[in-house]
């Protein structure tokens, strides 16, 4: 049975919550309903209907409707009964099949390789590959792109549920690549390039959004509220409000690199002076490092992290954000640079709203805008994220 094309309609929460919806009409709830089922069972795991009802707040009819649906689809399974003592009858416990389906799920963020992985419906990486890029741009690139999603595709074993894309630049709602101006890229269509070769539904969003998806669905976080700081080749930010994925109103939310932080610094490619990227972005940073030497690194490392504060203190304010994740080499992240932001922020902001404040590295490094980029295709799916 072809589940893919009804629960298209579902979208991704983040979009959906935004949305002006028309009048319910029953299948639309049962699209919704079916989702809050595999929603629940994503992140809260195994459990009986009963549980899955009290959950959920559907009702026992519809939930049992709903899972014996998904069993006969294979999306969910029959795990067995409960475990331990109990008067009366064990409920019987379902759960996610992880391997229902594989993801292929691209990172084109890196200038110098583009990373993809095949994942089970956990977020468990099954498979690697990945191609040089070798300074390539416009067609070329492309071309990577799609044969990167051939060699992954051999790889998978089960069905293909969908393509996630995290790309670097500017990625409208429709997962148009505005810009992306390393790859030569400018209004490109990337993911219908990739349909139309593998026949399969193709969701492309930007690298740190889809960093910040990775955290918060994968990385339960402690709210839900968040913001990524991607710190690479260039510098970014994915932010998630209420559970809300912010694009912004020109899709440029989080483009925070090219904030200044230094007026009198030095000049940027974007042609301002002394921008968030030139203070912390790895090349750069490394670059001073080699040239300042051992007994300057406390004090340059501590220099970037002072920059990063001044750029994030103001957003951390506005939003009053207690989670913020860095996302990049944690040997030039950890600790002066993380120690130094934190208490950069701690100085610029007032106590109530840095008192709750979490800052700190990410875990699973650049797995995270993999799984992230999986996540696109989860929430457009199944409507889970
Ligand atoms: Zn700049």
């Amino acid at each position: 049975m072809d589940i893919t094309a009804p629960v298209r309609e579902s979208l991704a929460p983040s979009r959906r919550a935004l949305r002006v919806t028309s009048k319910a009409i029953p299948e639309h709830n049962r699209l919704h309903n079916r989702s809050l089922i595999l929603q629940t069972l994503f992140h809260d795991g195994t459990m009986s209907r009963a549980d899955l009802a009290r959950e959920s707040g559907l009702t026992r009819v519809t939930v049992s409707d709903l899972v014996s649906e998904l069993v006969t689809e294979g999306i969910v399974e029959d795990r067995g009964p409960r475990d331990g003592i109990r008067v009366g009858k064990p409920a019987t416990l379902v759960g996610i099949r992880e391997d229902a389906f594989h993801i292929l799920s691209l990172d084109l963020s890196g200038d110098e390789r583009f990373i993809g992985v095949v994942v089970n419906l956990r977020g468990e990486v099954l498979h690697r590959a990945e191609t040089h890029v070798e300074g390539k741009t416009g067609e070329d690139a492309i071309a990577l792109v799609i044969d990167l999603c051939r060699r992954l595709a051999e790889l998978a074993t089960v069905r293909i549920l969908g393509i996630g894309i995290g790309s670097p630049g500017i990625v409208n709602d429709d997962g148009v690549i505005e810009e992306a101006p390393n790859l030569g890229w400018y209004g490109l269509d990337l993911g219908k390039r990739v349909a139309e070769d593998q026949g399969l539904p193709v969701y492309v969003g930007n690298d740190a959004n889809a960093a910040a998806l990775g955290v918060h669905t994968f990385h339960a976080a402690s709210g839900h509220s968040l913001l990524v700081v991607t710190i690479e080749h260039g510098v970014g930010a994915g932010l998630i409000i209420g559970g809300a994925l912010v694009v912004g109103d020109q899709f440029a939310a989080g483009e925070i690199g090219h904030l200044i932080v230094d007026e009198g610094g030095e000049l940027c490619a974007c042609g301002r002076h002394g921008c968030l990227e030139l203070s912390i972005a790895a090349p750069h940073l490394r670059q001073r490092l080699r040239a300042g030497g051992s007994s300057e690194r406390a004090a340059i490392l501590g220099d970037a992290g002072r920059s990063l504060g001044i750029a994030l203190a103001p957003i951390i304010s506005a939003l009053n954000l207690n989670d913020v994740v860095l996302c990049g080499p944690p040997e030039l992240l950890d600790g002066p640079l993380l120690d130094s932001a934190r208490d950069t922020i701690r100085v610029r902001t007032l106590s109530a709203v840095s008192n709750g404040l979490d800052m700190r590295l990410a875990k699973g490094g650049e797995d995270l805008r993999l799984l992230g980029a999986a996540v696109l295709v989860l929430s457009a799916e199944l409507g889970v994220s």
